[in-house]
């Protein structure tokens, strides 16, 4: 998969690009990350990618000209997609619809942001990464990267890891625990030591379900609430009442 960034400040990418998963996939060939500098195709003697804005106001706006030089010389993949707060916003949806396809182009936004007619007439699509502002489109762009590029095929060693994880069913994860039994006096769940898979699976399953009643009810109320048997698996732990207000009667809100 291809993903080209377009930002003034490349090395901020290029740092990010070189390791931990995404540095290996680079490595492996499984990804081909490629910054362009739009200063380089600035005309100017200072090299100049922005301007004040039109209509008077703070802060300036980067100018169209050296975003379509960009991206029209380096011939970069579609979609065009450029990171703003006032885009779509990003999730593991999304991140698998990229993942499947075989390239993208994110441009890094700063100062203001970009001449709208950037966003008209190039752009394919707009994505944020959160309701809060940045001061550049960089660390939005190594965000979806991450999400995007560990759901590329061979990119995970445990390609199951990708399907049991948060959204995945549209639940958050349940609790993991690793060595040793005891810490500090305090105790793994026995469920998980009891070598009973099928059991194990369910406690997951109402652990899921809990958490996400308690941190996202969003989630939980988009896949529709709670139904008989995720009732019936929160009982068999004995986490019916731990339920926030709202969950706990025997109406699937
Ligand atoms: N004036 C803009 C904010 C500009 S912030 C506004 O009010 O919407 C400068 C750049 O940072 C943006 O062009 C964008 O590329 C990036 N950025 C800031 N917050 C972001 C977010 N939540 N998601 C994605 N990109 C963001």
């Amino acid at each position: 998969m291809r993903i080209d960034v377009i930002t003034i400040f490349p090395e901020l990418i290029e740092s990010f690009a070189a390791v931990s998963l995404i540095g290996k996939a680079c490595d492996d060939g499984l990804l081909a990350i490629t910054t362009h500098d739009p200063r380089q195709e600035a005309t100017d003697v200072h090299r100049s990618v922005d301007d004040a804005p039109f209509g008077g106001g703070a802060g300036m706006v980067m100018k169209p000209e050296p975003l379509f030089a960009t991206i029209e010389q380096a011939d970069c993949p579609r979609p065009v997609i450029y990171l703003t707060p006032s885009g779509r916003r990003f999730d593991q949806a999304t991140a698998r619809e990229l993942a499947a396809g075989d390239g993208l182009t994110l441009i890094c936004g700063r100062f203001e942001g970009i001449d709208q007619r950037v966003r008209d007439e190039l752009v394919d699509d707009e994505l944020s990464i959160g309701d809060y502002v940045l001061a550049g489109g960089e660390v939005a762009a190594t965000v979806v990267i991450e999400a995007v590029g560990r759901l590329v095929p061979g990119v995970l060693g445990n390609a199951a890891s990708v399907e049991e994880e948060s959204f995945s069913h549209g639940l958050l994860e349940y609790p993991h625990y690793t060595r040793p039994a005891e810490f500090r006096g305090w105790q793994v769940p026995d469920v998980l030591r009891s070598g009973d898979h099928a059991r194990v699976d369910r406690w997951r399953h109402a652990q899921a379900l809990l958490t996400t009643a308690r941190v996202r009810p969003d989630l939980l109320a988009e896949r529709g609430g709670l139904d008989k048997s995720d009732r019936k698996v929160l009982a068999e732990f004995g986490l019916l009442d731990q339920l926030p207000p709202g969950f706990g009667s025997d109406d699937s809100s």
